[in-house]
């Protein structure tokens, strides 16, 4: 990083990239009158626009979402860079020369040599790209790529070229342009040889790899001819400007799409990064040359983050492999915040993403997206994958190895849920499962023993919910008519589990309202049922939560009555055997229907499930 940018040059910088034009390359604007323009917000979802430029001012605001400020801070957020990174950008494209303060973190050389680099790869990107296109020795890359399903549109789009088999092609492009030895060799273009340097990649389908902001930084090199006897890929290697812990392939392209959707997807290949994205799933990138990391991590949270609170989820499609399940068991060992908002995508039929793109469609692989599992299911079901779970030996080994994995849930709230799934694809009770997850935590944690189900004594609250969470709608509701109408609510209140609830804030007030003595004993309820609850709640947090509930209106027409409480516990209820229909569905699919007796019992338990979850759906629409 340089030194402090001099305030005049960033003056110079804001006045020359006139903000209409910086912003017009990302929104289409049109005249809102008043020398004003309008368009839709690139930080918010909306169809009509509230998103507004003022240029004779510099600046930009948006009614709906409130974001604001000049042209930096529109390059900084909609390209997630820092001031400097924004600036430096702004003024390269508007050709400001920009001087730094003395005494900086590192002189301006550095600056300068970065530039160098950057520009170096972009000469060599358009040269490989003009070989692919035009040369006769390409024709071997030309078809790796017809063969994959991919046009020449496509491969100018993603930028793919193609190395030369000589030695020093690249290099004497590249010295032409007045590129030194040295250079190329910092940037890794050209390797250091006894008898001077030569190219890098030689024979080779080659991407370029961009940084985030659409620098090219350093290439990805495939393998087309059988006595070529490197690697399959090859990649740039380390250099002041690639960084293989926090490159991701097609994040140039992808970014504005993660942003946006709140989702990425991240698949092994460049050819999988291109079929994802020809098929509509643009927000899909790869590592290059190196297993997904913390640095990679750290990325997507920046393009996920939404002021300051991480929503959204990443998306893996793992091989069915044994490398593929073995990432994931390594990410489940890492941050377990984004460890709870990942998802898995498997092919069942082993295909990866540019595969199943050329041999089903589009939609197959938009499907494969749609279908993710949460990494945890995922990783505790290839768990249960190693046994034979046919036999009884072999489901008591399959319990023993995956309760650690359950009980490694460092949200506890979802360990009674993870418990009930587990024995679901068991085909065991929910209780030995709960035991041996029990006896788990015991094993590592001592202090933890019976925390999953005793009254925390800590707000065990990831932040309190919000009211108007439609997820939690169903959880808001039944809590509210329990605290405000315990007399309407009933003894059916009282049959849920806690754990039947989905936020752990709302788990907390399901076990406080049953410490209480639960509906039931409240009778008509009064204010004495709300202290009672409040009293029992354990801690503040829990506490305050109640105290909302009691008060927070409930989200009915006129006068609650008995259907309308009785609607809201029927919600829960049809959510539970939901689930159970689910588990009993996959077990099913796991049973030989030959098998006979154990076949038709699931099955049994499976129809009469499903009547009953017609039922309360009914109930809990108001049908009955
Ligand atoms: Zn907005």
């Amino acid at each position: 990083m340089a030194g402090r940018i001099r305030d005049e040059d960033i003056a110079l910088v804001r006045e020359r990239a006139r903000i209409d034009e910086v912003v017009g390359e990302y929104v289409q604007l049109r005249s809102a009158g008043g020398g004003s323009l309008k368009g839709l917000c690139p930080f918010h979802e909306e169809r009509s626009p509230s998103f507004n430029v003022t240029p004779a001012r510099g600046y930009f605001f948006c009614f709906g979402c409130s974001e604001g400020g000049d042209v930096i801070t529109f390059v900084q957020k909609i390209d997630h860079l820092t001031f400097a990174e924004a600036v430096e950008r702004l003024a390269a494209k508007y050709g400001v020369q920009l001087r730094y303060e003395e005494g900086g973190s590192a002189p301006g050389r550095q600056h300068g040599q970065r530039t160098r680099l950057v520009e170096a790869h972009r000469a060599a990107q358009v040269f490989y790209a003009e070989q692919l296109a035009t040369a006769a020795e390409a024709e071997a890359g030309r078809q790796f790529l017809t063969g994959r399903g991919f046009d020449r549109e496509a491969a100018v789009h993603f930028g793919v070229g193609y190395a030369p088999k000589g030695w020093d092609a690249l290099t004497r492009h590249l010295r032409g342009k007045g590129f030194t030895d040295t250079e190329l060799a910092t940037g890794g273009l050209v390797s250091e040889g006894t008898r001077g340097v030569y190219d890098r990649f030689r024979g080779r389908l080659v991407w370029p790899i961009h940084d985030i902001t659409g620098d090219v930084i350093g290439f990805g090199a495939r393998r087309l001819y059988d006595d070529d006897q490197g690697p399959k890929y090859l990649n740039t290697p380390e250099s002041p400007i690639y960084k293989k812990s926090q490159v991701l392939f097609g994040i140039d392209l992808a970014k504005k799409e993660i942003a946006r959707r709140q989702q990425a997807v991240v698949v092994e290949g460049y050819t999988d990064v291109m079929a994802c994205h020809l098929a509509g799933v643009g927000t899909a990138v790869a590592t290059c040359g190196t297993s997904f990391g913390e640095e990679h991590v750290k990325i997507l949270r920046r393009l996920l983050m939404d002021q300051d609170e991480f929503r959204g989820e990443v998306v893996f499609t793992f091989d069915g492999d044994a490398a593929g399940q073995k990432a994931a068991l390594r990410a489940f060992t890492e941050d377990q915040k984004f460890v709870t908002q990942t998802f898995v995508a498997v092919e069942p039929g082993g295909m990866d993403p540019c595969e199943l793109w050329q041999a089903k469609g589009a939609e197959a692989v938009r499907d494969l997206v749609a279908r993710r599992v949460p990494l945890s299911e995922f990783v505790i079901r290839s768990t249960l994958a190693r046994y034979d779970l046919s036999v009884p030996e072999g489901r008591v080994a399959a319990l023993r190895a995956a309760a650690p994995i359950v009980a490694r849930t460092k949200d506890r709230s979802l360990r009674p849920e993870y418990a009930r799934s587990l024995a679901g694809w068991l085909g065991m009770d929910v209780e030995p499962v709960l035991a041996a997850v029990g006896q788990a935590l015991r094993g590592s944690r001592p202090a933890e023993v019976g925390a999953a189900g005793a009254a925390p004594g800590r707000p065990e609250t990831a932040g309190r919910p919000r009211p108007d969470d439609r997820e939690l709608m169903v959880d808001r509701e039944a809590l509210k008519t329990a605290l405000q109408q315990p007399g309407l609510t009933g003894a059916e209140f009282d049959a849920l589990a806690p754990e039947d609830f989905t936020h752990p804030a709302y788990v907390a007030v399901a076990r406080a309202v049953s410490a209480a003595g639960g509906v039931t004993a409240a009778g008509a309820g009064g204010e004495g049922w709300v202290t009672r609850v409040r009293d029992a709640a354990g801690n503040d947090a829990v506490r305050s939560v109640v105290t909302e509930l009691a008060v927070e209106p409930l989200r009915c027409d006129g006068e609650p009555d008995s259907r309308y409480a009785a609607e809201q516990v029927a919600r829960i209820q049809e959510r539970q055997v939901t689930r159970r229909v689910v588990e009993l569905k996959s077990r099913l699919q796991r049973l030989d229907p030959d098998a006979g007796e154990e076949y038709s019992r699931v099955f049994g338990e499976l129809i009469a499930l499903e009547q009953q979850r017609r039922l309360l759906r009914d109930r809990a629409t108001g049908e009955q």
